[in-house]
């Protein structure tokens, strides 16, 4: 993988270009593929965006989402913009896998693929140029760096302002992570001398719930929470029960895993949703203890050290299982 620097004097040459994320992408990934869009029309470039999957409808705010083509609906348009294009922006994922569906066609197609990624241990032979910052808040943070460096700090507007700050805010759990370095305060304050209206952005990401969607938590918190105060652990558990009754979509059960790790003591959450074709995993924690690591470990996934998500084919029960056998394996780590 040669250094992103390569391409900033590319940038001023037209080209056609894709810009993609991981699954089921969240405000960084989806605020992240907007931003450098609309950056990158600015410049002269014809983009595409292609979203392996579908989104949770508290995104569909941000500028240009109602362009962005969902893979799984549309996937022979979508394919013929991968094969067309020259560069496939691959942005807040460390492995192709991470995209399902698409995984296939992004491996075959001829195209440069660039990486801008803040995960931990990517798989750089699948890509051409890029940028991998496990130590950086957010893509969105990445996106904006890749802007001020290549010297166009001048086309950060107010739709480039407005999907970064919602990855920022939403990766750093608004300002509180230790991933918030004083690079995101300068970056937020330029945004905001740029004019940035950051309380309609938090209000479009986090006050724009339907009311199942609370009463849901409410179940959640009283009924699927078990905590483990020998191993400040918390696992909450969703059945597909609870999915179906309170008609739970994409994007509904994000930001849950992290109540519980405000229960004092708590340094591990464990969160698992009983989902169609397998039970997905979030691992949250507080201080020292790997969440990256565990989810490599035990539950074939990855991510952060104190944010990851892994998955099992398993039943809930025996998935749950899985979790509790882990954690007292791992219990010298949590005490
Ligand atoms: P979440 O729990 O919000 O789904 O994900 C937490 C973090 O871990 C995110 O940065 C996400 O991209 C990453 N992540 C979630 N699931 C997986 C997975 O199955 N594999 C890998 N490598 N990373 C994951
Ligand atoms: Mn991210």
């Amino acid at each position: 993988m040669q250094p992103i620097q390569d391409i900033f004097p590319l940038l001023s040459q037209p080209r056609r270009v894709v810009v993609t994320m991981h699954q089921k992408p969240d405000a960084d990934a989806m605020g992240s593929v907007l931003g450098l869009q609309h950056f990158l029309v600015q410049m002269g470039h014809q983009v595409q965006v292609i979203s392996p999957t579908n989104w949770a409808r508290w995104l569909d705010w941000m500028p240009g989402v109602d362009a962005v083509l969902d893979y799984e609906l549309h996937r022979a348009k979508s394919d013929e913009y991968m094969e067309a294009a020259e560069w496939i922006f691959c942005l807040d994922f460390n492995h192709l896998a991470r995209t399902k569906g698409m995984a296939k066609k992004l491996a075959e197609v001829a195209a440069q693929k660039i990486l801008i990624d803040h995960h931990e241990q990517p798989y750089m032979v699948q890509f051409a140029y890029g940028i991998s910052s496990p130590g950086k808040s957010s893509t969105c943070e990445m996106v904006y760096d890749l802007i001020v460096e290549s010297g166009h700090r001048d086309k950060i507007n107010k739709p480039v302002s407005e999907c970064l700050y919602a990855g920022i805010v939403s990766d750093t759990g608004s300002f509180r992570f230790s991933s918030t370095g004083a690079s995101v305060h300068h970056m937020v304050a330029y945004l905001k001398e740029m004019g940035l209206e950051h309380a309609k952005v938090h209000e479009s990401l986090f006050d724009n719930f339907l009311e199942n969607r609370l009463r849901f938590l409410g179940h959640i918190l009283t009924n699927r929470m078990e905590v483990d105060y020998l191993n400040n652990t918390a696992l909450v558990y969703i059945t597909r029960q609870d999915l179906y009754k309170y008609d739970i979509k994409t994007g509904d059960t994000e930001g849950i895993v992290n109540y519980p790790l405000s229960i004092q003591g708590i340094k591990l959450v464990g969160f698992v949703v009983d989902r169609d074709e397998l039970r997905k995993w979030s691992f949250r924690s507080k201080g020292a203890f790997d969440c990256n690591t565990f989810a490599r470990t035990y539950f074939n996934g990855g991510g952060h050290y104190n944010a990851a998500g892994g998955h099992d084919h398993e039943s809930l029960e025996k998935t749950i299982q899985s979790f509790k056998k882990a954690i007292s394996e791992n219990e010298h780590l949590l005490q």
